[in-house]
């Protein structure tokens, strides 16, 4: 059945609500809040374009909360984030149809950077110190998107950068430390664990489902309890 005007009107409403919480978060530098918040945008996007298209006469470039998560859910090794947007995708034809930029496209890009930082973080802990200006001659892709990825870890505190010479050398920030934090992707609780649960699925300690646990930077813990 149809959506009404006033049902569509609510959908725009609430999309915005939540895109404005992302917004403030992103500007108070919780990136991980503003993933949050954008991905709450997502089950909205269908109503809101819907709305805007037959009452404001409005086209789409792009998709801003979805923009925030393929930009940054690969950051946070956020696997169950991005499925998301393919199921949306996948569902709501007319988001793609009616969007000028590729989302297809940019959502397989947000997954080949995800898996290389999953590559990084690997390579990073089995070789503390390698040089950043090696990583494209030893792991592929590219320097400009290993470089994007590096700089990126380090600002969230997760990879410390030592300038040498006219690069860096890497290592995970903390190597001592036998657990570190990570957030259940379903329910938001955030548990200690091995480092190594980034790596594979683990049964969530509160929801009891099988999910691949997300980063968390340390600095970012308290903004994180829902
Ligand atoms: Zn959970």
């Amino acid at each position: 059945m149809a959506k009404s005007k006033a049902d569509l009107q609510k959908d725009r409403d609430n999309y915005y609500q939540h895109l404005t919480e992302s917004r403030a978060a992103h500007a108070a530098g919780d990136c991980l809040r503003s993933l949050d918040c954008a991905a709450r945008c997502l089950d909205y996007i269908d109503g809101m374009m819907r709305y805007e298209r037959k009452y404001e006469d409005k086209e789409f470039l792009s998709i801003e909360a979805i923009d925030v998560i393929l930009n940054e859910a690969p950051f946070f090794l956020h696997y169950q984030l991005l499925d998301r947007v393919e199921e949306i995708l996948e569902s709501k034809r007319l988001i793609e149809k009616h969007t000028s930029a590729d989302l297809d496209q940019l959502l397989s890009e947000a997954r080949q950077v995800m898996q290389n930082a999953y590559r990084l973080w690997d390579h990073v802990e089995r070789n503390p110190g390698v040089r950043q200006d090696l990583l494209e001659e030893t792991l592929g892709w590219t320097q400009d998107a290993w470089q994007r990825l590096s700089l990126r870890w380090s600002e969230l505190e997760l990879l410390e950068r030592t300038p040498e010479g006219e690069t860096y050398r890497l290592h995970i920030r903390d190597p001592f430390r036998e657990s570190t934090l990570a957030k259940c992707p379903t329910c938001g609780v955030v548990a200690k664990a091995t480092k190594h649960v980034f790596l594979q699925e683990r049964t969530c300690p509160k929801c009891k489902r099988q999910v691949l646990f997300v980063l968390v930077p340390d600095n970012k813990i308290s903004a994180n309890k829902e």
